[in-house]
């Protein structure tokens, strides 16, 4: 894990590591290869920090 944070990074955009990428049942989920957070990818291909999906779900109901 590197302590340089890339400029895409501060903008919630990362980029997953490819080894690491697993499926969660509701998505796929990885860790960024730039700043080592947890990252879970959106029906849109755009990866962004984990977050529990779950719960959006519940909000939007
Ligand atoms: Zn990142």
């Amino acid at each position: 894990m590197s302590l340089h944070r890339l400029p895409l990074c501060w903008f919630n955009h990362h980029t997953p590591l490819r080894r690491e990428v697993k499926w969660d049942g509701i998505s796929y989920i990885g860790s960024c290869s730039c700043c080592g957070e947890t990252i879970r990818r959106r029906s849109d291909g755009d990866w962004k920090k984990d977050w529990n999906p779950r719960v959006l779900l519940h909000k939007a109901a």
